[in-house]
């Protein structure tokens, strides 16, 4: 048989969280009743304003390809968003392209701006993603620890040691996923005075910059001297739980936008219009009523799991400062976090990522979304109790 597989997608393996997912579903479909908390994605649909307006968009007409660098409504309600949100001014016109989400927004920044054989900075634990889109797009990933018992700061010493004469860029999550910190003044400083240091790029992927519960997130584009040497990931997959639209956009200086454009243009001609439309309506105004008290239920429901998970003998859990995910240590249990994760999916049928999913600095946690119905995660957290408690 002919073998086209290239070495480069024979290297790349599924992501952990989706190993953990597919099991579950073959699990379901066999008949079990499984509680999937893995895969970050929140019990509800999208708030109904928005599919209205991308309805509407559809039925008057928009159902033709847009510009690459998206509508011209869609990026003026982007920089809407990052004047009101994130204190950032953006050029419409000069300054954003339309993405399909954080993902690929990932990607077409890391395709315009590696040469190969580039390294890039990443945190351990990080997105599954950022390993191999690094290296889709030539580049060599270089891990710098994120340990819970320096707080989640990045330490100078180590990253000041990461970046060689190879290095072109740091790809950070702000907040952060799986750890659901936010970043601190003192860390986006650090990260800014070493990017300047060392004249690198920084890709912050800014995802689950809406659902702040603790502290302040600040986008590191606004930091003196950051706006020409920062790419900005948003997407509205979170927040709005659009995950299906995959929709999003990237803000960057100007040289890098039209390389993005360009590369846009042969990989995906345009995102979705009537996803843009969509994004649109979601982006222009503050989020409405309805909206707000989701979040708000998404915070309790987040606060219950992370009490109940205090209380069981093999686990300990913050409250994340942001995002919805509990990051729950269980180094006491003396089990990894594959077996552990195999475990609970075999035994309880309750479906959590190993942390050591996320990198070698993930491992002795288990990583739980807990945006799912209440009660899925008032019966999973039962469930999990069984063996972490
Ligand atoms: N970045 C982070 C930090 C994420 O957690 C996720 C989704 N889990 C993504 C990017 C992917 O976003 P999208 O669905 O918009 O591609």
């Amino acid at each position: 048989m002919l073998s086209s597989l290239s070495r480069r997608a024979q290297r790349v393996s599924s992501p952990g969280h989706a190993r953990i997912a597919e099991l579950a579903t073959s699990m379901k479909l066999d008949g079990a009743d499984v509680i999937d908390l893995s895969a970050g994605r929140p019990a509800e649909s999208t708030p109904h304003y928005i599919c209205e307006a991308a309805a509407a968009a559809l039925i008057s007409g928009g159902t033709h390809q847009t510009l690459t660098q998206g509508s011209p409504e869609f990026r003026r309600a982007c920089a809407q968003k990052l004047a009101r949100d994130n204190a950032i001014i953006a050029d419409p016109d000069r300054s954003i392209v339309a993405t399909l989400g954080g993902k690929q927004g990932l990607l077409l920044a890391l395709i315009a701006s590696l040469n190969h054989g580039d390294e890039v900075i990443i945190e351990d634990p990080c997105f599954m993603s950022y390993d191999p889109a690094i290296r889709f797009a030539g580049g060599q990933p270089i891990r710098v620890p994120l340990l819970k018992d320096n707080g989640y700061h990045w330490s100078e010493a180590a990253l000041e040691s990461a970046v060689t004469r190879h290095t072109r860029a740091i790809v950070v999550s702000s907040p952060h996923n799986p750890t659901g910190r936010v970043h601190t003044e003192e860390d986006m400083t650090l990260l800014a005075n070493v990017a300047q240091a060392h004249d690198l790029l920084v890709i912050v992927d800014e995802t689950y910059e809406q659902l702040v519960w603790n502290g302040q997130h600040r986008s590191l584009a606004n930091w003196p001297g950051m706006q020409d040497r920062t790419i900005t990931l948003m997407s509205l997959n979170k927040a709005f739980s659009m995950g299906g639209w995959r929709i999003g956009f990237n803000h960057g200086p100007e040289p890098l936008v039209k390389a993005m454009i360009n590369v846009q243009q042969h990989l995906v001609s345009s995102s979705s219009s009537f996803a843009q439309a969509g994004a649109t309506v979601a982006m222009s105004d503050l989020p409405p009523r309805e909206l707000k008290d989701l979040w708000t239920d998404w915070e309790n429901r987040i606060q219950f799991a992370v009490g109940e998970i205090n209380t069981m003998s093999c686990a300990s859990c913050e409250i994340p400062d942001a995002g919805f995910y509990a990051w729950i240590d269980i180094r006491h249990s003396g089990i990894s976090s594959k077996e552990m994760a195999h475990r609970l999916l075999q035994d309880q049928h309750v479906g959590l990522v190993p942390g050591s999913a996320f990198g070698q600095q993930g491992e002795g946690f288990l990583r739980m979304t807990c945006v799912k119905s209440w009660r899925d995660i008032r019966a999973g957290v039962k469930r999990i109790r069984k063996v972490l408690g």
